[in-house]
């Protein structure tokens, strides 16, 4: 495994960099602690995707005749490593480079082809993502939304929560059960937002305020081409993009930017003589360069199209762990500076940091998948 990043992938991230210079010189401040989903940093989204889609940074990892350009893995983590570690200015736009996109490469007709897969290179599509339920979340396959099918497509009802990007979203994509019961009948929909029947509410949530939203179904019509894949067909679709979903966004690097933050404002502040001080920051640094080689391992396996394994949960696991460290880091020796209006760039961390071991798989269940797949111990050991 080489580590060094070619010529062309630094010419890739020193062009992601000129955009980002421009970039609001509040952002920090207005739009970052407040979350990618919050509604002034997605209003600010869509003028900034269509910056990077003119210079053709959007999907450089996915093939020509989708919008892209041919490149490899190490593009999309790339881009992924710069816009996370500021507060993903792209907002929800990643769902679509990094798995929406690829389900429907995969599973989509010619049609949703060219629908949406040109509309996401473009950036003009804001998705969310709707799977979990009340009575759904790690366990997914318990799911109750319906999607009846009737002559012309289907009737949706039922709700799904904790549905982030929903409110200022244009299309979502929707797992709803057309028959059978538990993962069988899960099928995949992609939905657009203003769909008659589809009502968004919000929940104002500990770590942001605009992040997580209830979304309610009741008689939604959808077309028959709303429909990805097959009925039925919609575990196999989220078995493979689980592993996208879940290694795909570059959260290692914003736990790192915050940590250099924090060595400066300890420095500065005379703190970071103190040997433990130093030895609480290098565990933190470790733990972050952890995550970022465990990352980098799932990334040059997709980069040699292996099949994703085990691997997948020792990054997010480990990302997780990196994410509290540095958290746990700025709450111990900076308290001041997590408060309102204090330090944008700490908050932004801290504030992901709450939800990291939740959101996108829970830590446990990684440690499970962990035991079972990569170790090889027996269920209930
Ligand atoms: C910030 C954030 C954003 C989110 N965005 C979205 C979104 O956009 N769309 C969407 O569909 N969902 C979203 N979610 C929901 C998320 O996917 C679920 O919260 C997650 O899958 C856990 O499901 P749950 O909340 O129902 O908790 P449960 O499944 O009830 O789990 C609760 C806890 O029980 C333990 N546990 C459960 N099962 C096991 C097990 N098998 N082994 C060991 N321990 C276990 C774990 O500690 C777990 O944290 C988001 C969540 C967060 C926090």
């Amino acid at each position: 495994m080489e580590f060094a990043w070619n010529e062309s992938e630094e010419a890739y991230r020193a062009e992601l960099h000129e955009v980002l210079s421009t970039l609001p010189a509040d952002w920090w401040e207005s739009y970052a602690p407040h979350g990618p989903s919050s509604p002034r940093l997605m209003e600010h989204a869509r003028r900034f995707n269509a910056r990077l889609a003119e210079r053709d940074l959007i999907v450089r990892h996915w093939p020509r005749e989708y919008g892209g350009c041919d490149a490899s893995a190490w593009q999309q983590i790339i881009i992924s490593e710069e816009m996370w570690s500021i507060g993903e200015p792209r907002s929800s736009l990643y769902l679509g480079t990094n798995w929406a996109g690829p389900a429907i490469m995969k599973f989509g007709t010619e049609a949703q082809k060219r629908r949406y897969l040109r509309a996401i290179a473009a950036g003009e599509l804001l998705w969310c993502q709707g799977f979990s339920e009340p009575e759904a979340g790690t366990d997914l396959g318990n799911m109750k939304t319906r999607a009846e099918p009737d002559d012309d497509g289907y009737v949706v009802n039922g709700s799904k929560i904790w549905t982030s990007y929903a409110a200022r979203a244009d299309v979502m994509f929707l797992l709803a059960r057309v028959g059978g019961k538990g993962k069988g009948g899960v099928s995949c929909f992609i939905v657009p937002m203003d769909t008659p029947g589809l009502e968004v509410r919000p929940i104002p949530g500990v770590h942001s305020r605009h992040d997580f939203h209830e979304i309610f179904f009741s008689d939604a019509r959808l077309p028959a081409d709303a429909l990805l894949g097959e009925e039925g067909n919609g575990w196999q679709i989220v078995q493979a993009i689980i592993h996208y979903e879940r290694i795909g966004a570059g959260r290692y690097e914003k736990a790192a930017r915050a940590l250099a933050h924090v060595v400066d404002v300890l420095k500065a502040r005379g703190e970071f003589d103190d040997p433990v001080v130093r030895a609480d920051c290098a565990a933190a640094l470790a733990a972050v360069e952890a995550a970022r080689l465990q990352t980098y391992l799932v990334i040059d396996g997709r980069a040699k199209d292996k099949a994703p394994g085990a691997e997948t949960y020792l990054a997010r696991w480990a990302m997780i762990q990196a994410d509290h460290a540095v958290a746990n880091l700025s709450s111990t020796y900076l308290p001041d500076l997590l408060v309102d209006g204090a330090d944008g760039h700490l908050r932004a961390q801290f504030n992901s940091a709450i939800t990291a071991g939740i959101a996108a798989g829970a830590a446990e269940v990684q440690l499970n998948m962990i035991s079972g797949r990569h170790l090889g111990l027996p269920r209930g050991a």
